[in-house]
């Protein structure tokens, strides 16, 4: 970070009277952690980061550690804060947060670090001629604690205006807490689950995206507790209500971004052949991408036909059973808002990581020019094909289990070659050790030792 910049941070940092700067980062298993510098120190940790140990990225969700060659009690990486991510906390003003990236003793990135990877994907990206325009977009559910359960706030339907009454003030606090982050609104409804809401942020390049759903996560789960409640985004909180996706809405553009290189104004969904290529190799890497987009034990509760979360090997125009959707632009902004959408994607992931995967995905598509296969283009509820046409169309289920998705992640070598070995083996340790832990236990341990830590 240059002086000018360290200064800046600290004069923001002061001007607010903020004493605690929080430098955080998402760990292997999605988990947001950090360490905070006082600010009388904060001129001094912005020049020289705040060491942690490498062990910190081989902890699986339960804080169990990994044997990780690379990773252990010996060795530290620095937390360096990128001086564009500083926030003062709406909800906890005398604090501030940074997000980080991870250093190596030799001042480079560290190759474990889930920030330089997305980094490095989009470097490649901009040699291919292309920068992501990206939104994450999320749902969560408002819970009261009763005893030692959680309970849906209420019993609202989806959509509905009731819903909005009963969340009204703490909603509207979130959206002025993200808004005085720099963070714009898209728009707002409840969802399908009792005390199930969708808040969505506008798009973004896509390394402020990324950074943007930390902060979101953040701020959705602080604002509600300033409330007295718990804002649960796990996959899958309430086995009986609806999951909690955060689909991942996407567009490539020209190295100026004016020109949106995923529109194709001849084509009958607007998507232009080099986002064909794209979503052809999103669907050559799908399953081991999952592992990637849906990490958690309780992802894999959330993945299931019939709940508009995916649950099958195909893409679709407007079509939410659709693991990629093409969705329908808008009238009178057709190039601009031409996307493509990734359902099989929850608040479990590190989006670095979700992102990353995705984008690197996407490129080897558009490298080896592949095309989606048309039998696996489905316009209508996957669920209505029957066995015999799914196997004709070669459609076939996503993993079903953190384990199944896992191998699907190991046998793929664009994704784990684009990672590099150390981050691909210790987020494969983590998943191992989840599973490990959690295949043992029962829905309860699950549910408990999830809900409340995205
Ligand atoms: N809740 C669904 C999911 O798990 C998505 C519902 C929707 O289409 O917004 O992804
Ligand atoms: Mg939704």
């Amino acid at each position: 970070m240059r002086e000018i910049e360290r200064a800046e941070v600290v004069r923001r940092a002061r001007e607010a009277g903020a004493h605690l700067i929080s430098f955080f980062w998402c760990d292997n298993g999605g988990i947001i952690r950090g360490k905070s510098t006082h600010i009388s120190g904060l001129e001094s940790r912005l020049a020289s980061g705040i060491g942690v140990t490498t062990a910190m990225q081989a902890m699986g969700d339960m804080d169990q550690l990994q044997v990780v060659d690379g990773m252990g009690p010996a060795g530290e990486f620095r937390l360096v804060p990128d001086p564009d991510t500083f926030t003062i906390l709406p909800y906890a003003p005398k604090r501030a947060l940074m997000l980080c990236d991870l250093i190596a003793r030799s001042r480079k990135p560290w190759e474990a670090c889930p920030r330089d990877f997305l980094k490095r994907m989009l470097t490649q990206a901009e040699h291919m001629g292309l920068r992501f325009q990206v939104a994450m977009e999320s749902e969560w559910y408002l819970a009261r604690k009763e005893g030692d359960k959680f309970v849906p706030c209420d019993e609202s339907l989806d959509n509905s205006s009731v819903g909005m009454t009963f969340a009204q003030e703490v909603v509207d606090e979130i959206i002025e807490a993200l808004e005085a982050q720099g963070i714009g609104i898209e728009q707002y409804h409840t969802e399908v689950g009792h005390g199930q809401h969708e808040l969505s942020i506008r798009h973004a390049p896509a390394l402020r995206a990324a950074d943007n759903h930390i902060i979101y996560r953040e701020t959705v789960r602080n604002v509600a507790y300033c409330h007295g409640m718990y804002a649960s985004l796990a996959p899958k909180p309430f086995p009986e209500q609806a999951g909690n996706g955060c689909h991942i809405h996407f567009s490539g553009w020209d190295l100026e971004e004016k020109k949106n290189l995923f529109y194709d104004a001849q084509d009958a969904d607007n998507i232009s052949e080099l986002a064909y290529h794209f979503i052809g190799g999103v669907m050559a890497h799908l399953p081991g991408l999952v592992a990637l987009t849906c990490p958690s034990m309780n992802s894999y509760r959330r993945l299931s036909p019939g709940s508009w979360s995916t649950a099958f090997t195909c893409y679709g125009g407007d079509n939410r059973e659709a693991a990629l959707r093409i969705p329908s632009n808008f009238w009178g902004v057709e190039m601009a808002s031409t996307n493509l959408e990734f359902r099989p994607s929850d608040n479990s992931s590190n989006p670095y990581i979700a992102l990353g995967g995705l984008i690197a995905a996407g490129l080897d598509g558009i490298e080896r020019e592949l095309q989606p296969s048309t039998s696996q283009r489905v316009d209508v509820d996957p669920m209505r094909l029957t066995e015999e046409e799914l196997a004709r169309r070669d459609i076939h289920r996503l993993p079903t289990s953190l384990a199944d998705a896992t191998r699907e992640l190991e046998q793929d070598m664009v994704l784990l070659d684009a990672m590099g070995p150390l981050l691909a083996n210790s987020y494969l340790a983590i998943r191992h050790a989840d599973w490990e832990i959690f295949s043992r236990e029962d829905t309860e341990f699950e549910i408990k030792n999830h809900f409340y830590k995205y």
